[in-house]
C-alpha cells in the first residue's frame, strides 16, 4: 500500500461526521501504530469494540504486534483480577493494546482476543484514503460481533481440550480421556 505521508499527517486531526461513521459502515481499513505507522491489523480481523476498555477487539493482528510478559493482576479498575499481557509495536515498542489470558466472568468473553487501545491506533480508511484516529470511530458489529466472540471461545475451548488430551496421550498416562 502506498500513500503520501504528508497528506496522512494533515488528515489525522481532520475528523468530520462522515469519517466518524466509517467504522460502523463496514469500510475496509488498516490499523496502524499511532506513533510510527506500522501496520498492526485490519478491519477483517475486527469482531467488535470493548467500550469499557476503549479497545477494538480483533481476532487477529499482524506479526508486528508483540505479546509481552504476563502481568500480575491488579485489584482496581476494569482490569482487576485479570492476567494479561501488553501488546507492543515491534517497530517503536509503544504499548498498543493488551490480550487477556484469564479474567473474571464479566470479561470472560474477550479472553484471548487482541484488544487494541483506540488511543494508540490510527486507521487508514481505504475507500477515502484518509488516516483518522481510532478514537474517532466506532467498531460495533452488532449483532454479529458477540457471535464471533462466542465462536472463537468455543474453538479455543476445543483446542485447549485437544491439546490437553494430546499431552496426556503423549505421556501415556491416560486413554479414557478421549471419551469426554
Ligand atoms: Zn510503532
Amino acid at each position: 500500500m502506498e500513500y503520501d505521508e504528508s497528506v496522512l499527517t494533515q488528515r489525522v486531526d481532520d475528523v468530520d461526521q462522515r469519517v466518524c461513521e466509517a467504522g460502523r459502515g463496514g469500510h475496509r481499513m488498516t490499523f496502524h501504530c499511532a506513533r510510527c505507522n506500522t501496520i498492526l491489523g485490519d478491519s477483517f480481523g475486527v469482531c467488535g469494540e470493548m467500550k469499557s476498555l476503549d479497545s477494538i477487539m480483533c481476532l487477529r493482528v499482524t506479526s508486528d504486534v508483540v505479546i509481552g510478559d504476563v502481568m500480575e493482576p491488579g485489584h482496581k479498575g476494569e482490569m482487576a483480577n485479570c492476567f494479561y499481557s501488553l501488546l507492543k509495536c515491534r517497530s517503536c515498542f509503544s504499548a498498543v493494546g493488551k490480550v487477556i489470558h484469564s479474567a473474571p466472568s464479566r470479561l470472560a468473553t474477550i479472553r484471548s482476543l487482541f484488544l487494541l487501545d483506540k488511543a494508540n491506533i490510527a486507521c487508514y480508511i481505504l475507500d477515502s484514503r484518509s488516516m483518522v484516529k481510532a478514537s474517532a470511530l466506532t467498531f460495533d458489529l452488532q449483532p454479529l460481533g458477540p457471535k464471533i466472540v462466542e465462536m472463537s471461545q468455543q474453538v479455543k475451548a476445543k483446542l485447549d481440550h485437544m491439546s490437553h488430551v494430546k499431552s496426556r496421550l503423549a505421556d501415556g498416562s491416560v486413554t479414557d480421556e478421549l471419551d469426554k
